[in-house]
């Protein structure tokens, strides 16, 4: 008895929710529970001033909620400046739901997921990530309005994940123009880790413009798969970030430069669409800065799914979303000048823009 008293008293020395590492003044989370369909999801509302927070849902077995928390709050926190820094007007947030998407992932828990997200009443809109498909989102539609990545048969914009490949190819191409001074990335030797939904779309388009593309995955089906389809070398070495290429493309999970990596990697580029790439924003943005490292901001370049899914709310067609991603190319080459110039990491850079506009909004409406 007295230990357990003793074990609770050492946990709150730590509070749980606002004293979270990653806890970023975010204005609302929800935990979401379901013992019928043994749903345990959490959404995180970072922010919403420049209007509801949009993100998509993620399925992934968590090895305890902490990481789950972890992961909810620093995946909405970047949607917050991945809107803004685009040009868009959406708040930040996003879900996580805590089970293996292969095995766990039934109709009912979507739909009753889906509920949850309709009972915030539009504050917070979900689409897909990592371990969902479209056929989830359409279920989740059947519950609530409050969903994009739809099928186009339903009305939506389809899968956001070709377009955020094709926004992760325009970053890598500004990112390559402004360390080798030319976006032309044949003969380049590109190494991706991850060839799921984005990582796939991605090979493709280097593949097709001549690029030496190296592939790395967990899944063995997925390495063979591409690996036949689109001509790419697999990886087989057991020190992925000591290989001498020159672009890195993290398309897998975030934060894979870290303590561990951040010093072994030789990649003169690092342009992908992991969210999150930078295990700590300061650190790891400052020590790829010190090595000449040009770090294109997982934030800005991997924009396409949101540019996508939010064509769903303002009314926009294909074209429109295919020019608003390309755009990003634009938005890194003039990003990347800046924190040259100011001596800033590029994260920093990209923020600085993100947070000017949210600050400029907030004032408008304070008016
Ligand atoms: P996905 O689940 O389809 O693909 C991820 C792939 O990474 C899978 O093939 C998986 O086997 C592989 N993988 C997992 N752990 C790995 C590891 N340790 N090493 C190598 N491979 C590993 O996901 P996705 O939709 O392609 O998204 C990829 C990343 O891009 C995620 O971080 C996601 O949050 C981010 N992102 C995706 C979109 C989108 O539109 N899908 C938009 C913005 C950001």
């Amino acid at each position: 008895m007295v230990s357990e008293v003793l074990n609770a008293n050492e946990l709150y020395k730590v509070d749980p929710v606002f004293g979270q590492q990653s806890f970023n003044n975010h204005e609302q989370i929800v935990f979401c529970n379901d013992k019928d369909t043994g749903l345990k999801a959490i959404i995180g509302i970072h922010n919403t001033v420049l209007g509801p927070a949009l993100g998509g849902t993620r399925m992934w077995n968590y090895n305890n909620e902490w990481e789950a928390l972890n992961d909810v709050l620093r995946l909405s926190r970047g949607m917050t400046y991945k809107a803004a820094v685009t040009g868009l007007n959406l708040g930040g947030g996003k879900a996580v739901i805590i089970g293996d998407a292969k095995t766990q992932k039934t109709p009912e828990l979507m739909k009753r997921f889906g509920e949850f997200v309709n009972s915030l009443g539009g504050k917070y809109i979900t689409a897909e990530d990592v371990g969902m498909e479209t056929s989830d989102m359409d279920l989740v539609h059947e519950v609530t309005p409050y969903v994009t990545g739809i099928s186009e048969s339903k009305g939506g914009a389809g899968n956001p994940s070709p377009v955020t490949a094709y926004g992760v190819y325009m970053g890598m191409k500004a990112a390559a123009k402004f360390k080798f001074g030319t976006d032309n990335l044949e003969g380049k030797s590109i190494l991706v880790q991850g060839i799921g939904h984005v990582g796939e779309t991605l090979v493709d388009y280097l593949t097709k413009e001549g690029a030496k593309v190296i592939i790395s995955d967990i899944s063995e089906a997925r390495l063979e798969t591409v690996s036949k389809l689109y001509g790419a070398t697999i990886y087989r070495g057991s020190d992925l970030y000591s290989e001498a290429v020159d672009i890195y493309a993290p398309c897998a999970l975030g934060a894979t430069i870290n303590d561990d990596t951040v010093n072994k990697i030789q990649a003169q580029v690092i342009a992908g669409a992991a969210n999150n790439q930078l295990a700590n924003e300061q650190i790891h943005g400052a020590i790829l800065q010190d090595r000449g490292i040009v770090y294109a901001p997982d934030f800005l370049i991997n924009a396409g799914g949101i540019i996508n899914v939010y064509a769903e709310i303002a009314k926009y067609g294909k074209d429109e979303i295919m020019s608003k991603t390309q755009n990003i190319y634009n938005t890194t080459l003039e990003i990347l000048t800046n924190a040259d110039t100011h001596k800033i990491t590029t994260n920093q850079a990209a923020l600085y823009v993100a947070k000017a506009r949210i600050d400029a909004r907030k004032k408008e409406n304070n008016k």
